[in-house]
């Protein structure tokens, strides 16, 4: 079967295909590089565009009822799982991620988030405050237009789940996905216009790190919300405070993933497999550090290592295959340099390694000490480091020690231990018995370095609105002079 999928032209800007004025961006299948597809960047003055088509479609999708907005969207989460086997595979396409991934995590999540958006958008009211005559209501109303910046490893959920609440609150949006991966976004506007969606509100701009500051600094922008690396995110925060733009910065992290003695061995395994190689380790809030109780260790590599052996690695669009290659060469000798550097340091290889071509095969490191460069940065990629311990305080502490703070879990048979050690730990996210499950209904965001705000919930509603007070005074006006 072709691999082609060529959208119609790079660029969504007011309801319509635009051709991107600016450099080439081909795009590989990762699997095996072959290009899939060839944009064009935009030009500045084409970010301009889109921003301005966003700016002037606004205020009529904000007047409109907020069932009328709802429905937009729930009709556009129906369109993508009637369409569900081709968006699966042009995700696979696009990002390298077994097809019996994307058929599962992606765009359906994407369909939650724009069903539960539009649900939620006629829910939504401000407050009474009564003043014993006067009195103060409150109106929670839309910011504007958002800009939304977009990492490779969950190119299309990440559209979504930045559109459907801010579409939902009456914002538009500028999104720009990763150059690695810019197709899904397409797609979604594409089926956002057939949903419904009023020209303008959702547009789709092209390019790398300089169109993404060009979006982040437009006068028109009154928010952004990115997904990337921390030192990205640092970058954005910063441009975007200029001018006072709301931030939503879901960013990376090292997160711990304490197994304690009592746990169920086979369920804690199971769920440091999905926490470290999923989409081939290339999640944010994966648990990269696993800490395991000193009594099981042994018995927790050796059936972590059998389980691994059994893994089946391959064409991301061969149903069978469950691991499929790293995004790009770039990203590839990241991940190879950081098992080169864990083995420099000293850690024990129990499985995996640097692997051939496009594939790096799940790798796990026993016998890691916090101070290891492997245990402190993010690698991004499947790369698992297994580390002891002997307390619940002393693992509690070693978990918190660390810059980053997206997520953590705790695997135990003790109730009262899950929930204190869950309440301990410095995590935005923090799974007891289950890791990596991120619901719609379910807030989502770091603390400390990991990023600022909440995405997914009825918490996003207020990282995409804004609240306006109106005073109604019911007597006369005393003035005093
Ligand atoms: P980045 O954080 O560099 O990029 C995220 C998005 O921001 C991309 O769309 C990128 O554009 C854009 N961008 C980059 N610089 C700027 C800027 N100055 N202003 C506005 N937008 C900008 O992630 P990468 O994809 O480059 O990956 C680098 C590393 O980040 C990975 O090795 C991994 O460790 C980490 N990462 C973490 C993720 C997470 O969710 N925690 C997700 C993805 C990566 P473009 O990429 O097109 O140049």
């Amino acid at each position: 079967m072709s691999h082609d999928a060529q959208p119609d032209a790079s660029l969504y800007i007011a309801g319509r295909f635009a051709e991107g004025e600016g450099e080439a961006l081909p795009v590989h299948y990762p699997y095996d590089a072959t290009v899939i597809a060839t944009l064009r960047a935009a030009t500045p003055k084409q970010v301009a565009q889109a921003t301005a088509a966003a700016a002037a479609a606004q205020p009529a999708w904000a007047a409109l009822r907020p069932v009328e907005r709802g429905r937009v969207l729930i009709r556009a989460a129906q369109m993508i799982r009637d369409r569900a086997e081709e968006l699966a595979r042009l995700e696979t396409l696009d990002t390298g991620k077994p097809i019996q991934e994307t058929r599962v995590a992606d765009w359906p999540s994407g369909a939650e988030a724009l069903e539960y958006f539009g649900g939620l958008a006629p829910t939504v009211t401000g407050q009474a405050i009564p003043l014993g005559g006067d009195f103060v209501y409150t109106i929670r109303e839309a910011l504007g237009v958002c800009a939304g910046i977009g990492a490779w490893n969950y190119p299309s959920q990440i559209a979504c789940w930045k559109a459907a609440p801010a579409l939902a609150m009456g914002n538009a949006m500028v999104f720009k996905p990763s150059e690695e991966t810019p197709l899904g976004a397409l797609k979604l506007a594409e089926i956002l216009t057939e949903a419904g969606l009023p020209p303008g509100i959702f547009n789709v701009v092209q390019g790398g790190g300089a169109v993404g500051a060009a979006l982040v600094t437009d006068p028109r922008v009154a928010k952004v919300s990115l997904t990337g690396s921390v030192a990205t995110g640092q970058k954005v925060y910063a441009a975007a405070a200029e001018g006072m733009r709301h931030v939503t910065m879901e960013l990376g992290g090292k997160s711990p993933l304490i197994v304690f003695d009592d746990a169920s061995l086979e369920d804690a395994v199971g769920a440091a497999v999905l926490a470290n190689f999923y989409s081939s380790g290339q999640v944010c809030s994966n648990g990269t550090r696993v800490f395991v109780q000193e009594g099981i260790l042994p018995a927790f590599l050796e059936r972590l290592a059998k389980r691994l052996a059994a893994v089946r690695i391959g064409d991301p669009l061969d149903e069978a295959t469950q691991h499929g290659p790293i995004i790009s060469p770039a990203q590839l000798c990241k991940v190879r340099a950081a098992i080169e550097r864990g083995r420099a340091e000293g850690a024990r290889l129990v499985c995996g390694g640097p692997g051939e071509g496009a594939f790096v095969p799940p790798t796990v490191f026993a016998g890691v000490t916090d101070d290891m460069w492997i245990a402190r940065e993010e690698i991004f990629g499947p790369v698992m480091s297994v580390l002891g311990f002997a307390t619940e305080a002393e693992a509690v502490a070693r978990a918190n020690a660390t810059p980053y703070g997206l997520a953590a879990g705790v695997f135990t048979r003790d109730l009262a231990r899950g929930h204190r050690v869950a309440a301990a730990l410095q995590a935005g996210t923090t799974w007891i018995n289950a890791y990596n499950l991120t619901p719609v209904e379910a807030p989502f965001g770091g603390v400390k370095l990991s990023g600022v705000g909440r995405e997914n919930s009825a918490a996003a509603i207020e990282h995409y609105s804004q609240l306006k007070s109106v005073y109604v005074g019911m007597g006369g006006v005393d003035a005093p002079y």
